[in-house]
């Protein structure tokens, strides 16, 4: 890293922001804070922007995407972790990486999907220096899910639609769990757990992100 900004600086504000997330923000699951703790989130974005990268909100990354703010990563990670293992997990919408690297902290394996090719290569960039093994890859379009890998334990959409792809029902396990963000100007986390045949739906917390959009660029 060739930012001017010390790495203790840098692990100050990590850990600052890990204190925000447990205290204001209420996350409990010790998995989440710890898997947060350990990956460096100004990595991940613009070397001008990386001071700002342990505050809580999302940031841009190009392409007109963004990293998601460190609160709602944290909160879409604990819902999925309640009472369970990650087990094989699939990301939609890897963007920089950010969140697959905390997901590959926790899960057995993480197959992380992205449909912009450039953004894809920034993300592998970001990630390199993190070695992390159980991590995969693929410009994809997510909508389809990620036929060659499924089943998965989990799945976890990283943007909002107005529905939820049928694909992705499809290729959970028969426990397998899917959050999503549905809505258009007002989104909500959908979380759907599947037990064998029934697909049992529960909303959770507002949310505003980035369009869940088809094809690849
Ligand atoms: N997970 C990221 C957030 C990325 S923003 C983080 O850690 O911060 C959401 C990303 O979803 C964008 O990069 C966008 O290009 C991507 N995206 C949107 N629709 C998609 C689709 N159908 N398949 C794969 N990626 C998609």
């Amino acid at each position: 890293m060739t930012s001017r900004i010390p790495d203790t600086d840098y692990a100050r504000a990590r850990a600052k922001m890990i204190d925000r997330l447990k205290h204001r923000n209420k996350i409990r699951d010790e998995k989440v804070l710890a898997a947060m703790a350990s990956i460096p989130r100004h990595g991940f974005v613009e070397k001008m922007l990386a001071y700002g990268a342990y505050d809580d909100t999302a940031l841009p990354i190009g392409w007109q995407q963004t990293i998601s703010q460190p609160f709602i990563v944290a909160r879409m990670i604990e819902i999925l972790c309640e009472g369970r293992e990650l087990g094989r997990t699939l990301e939609i919408g890897a963007g920089c990486g950010y969140q697959a690297a905390v997901l590959s902290r926790i899960a057995s394996e993480v197959y992380a999907v992205e449909r912009l090719r450039m953004l894809l290569d920034r993300a592998r960039e970001n990630l390199r220096p993190l070695r992390l093994p159980n991590l995969r890859l693929k410009c994809a379009d997510g909508t389809n899910g990620l036929p060659e890998a499924a089943p998965f334990d989990t799945i976890i959409v990283a943007a909002g639609g107005l529905s939820v792809p049928p694909a992705l029902k499809t290729q959970l396990t028969p426990t397998g769990k899917l959050l999503i963000p549905v809505g258009d100007a007002n989104q909500r986390l959908l979380l759907i757990e599947r037990q064998g045949n029934i697909f049992k739906e529960s909303w959770h917390d507002d949310v505003r992100f980035v369009p869940l959009l088809t094809g690849t660029e």
